[in-house]
């Protein structure tokens, strides 16, 4: 099985301490124990893109701006209840 970047970019809203990922979409706040849903967004209109996995390669796209490099994507965290 291959390992995704576990790495999570963001950080708790709330806490502003960095998330814990706890499985592929969602993060763990070390803090409040709270879980969020990462959501993967175009830096350019802020829409969710498609994740598109190629040869060890992770790419994303955004149905209006094409393909986005991973370091250009903007994450968002939402409360998951
Ligand atoms: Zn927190
Ligand atoms: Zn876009």
């Amino acid at each position: 099985m291959q390992h995704l970047a576990t790495e999570v970019k963001g950080q708790c809203p709330e806490c502003k301490v960095r998330l814990i990922r706890a499985e592929s979409h969602y993060c763990d706040c070390p803090s409040c124990q709270q879980r969020f849903i990462e959501q993967r967004c175009c830096p350019h209109c802020q829409k969710m893109v498609d994740c598109i996995k190629g040869c060890g390669a992770v790419n994303y796209l955004c149905r209006q701006h094409g393909l986005i490099s991973k370091h250009n994507i903007e994450y968002h965290y939402l409360k998951a209840d």
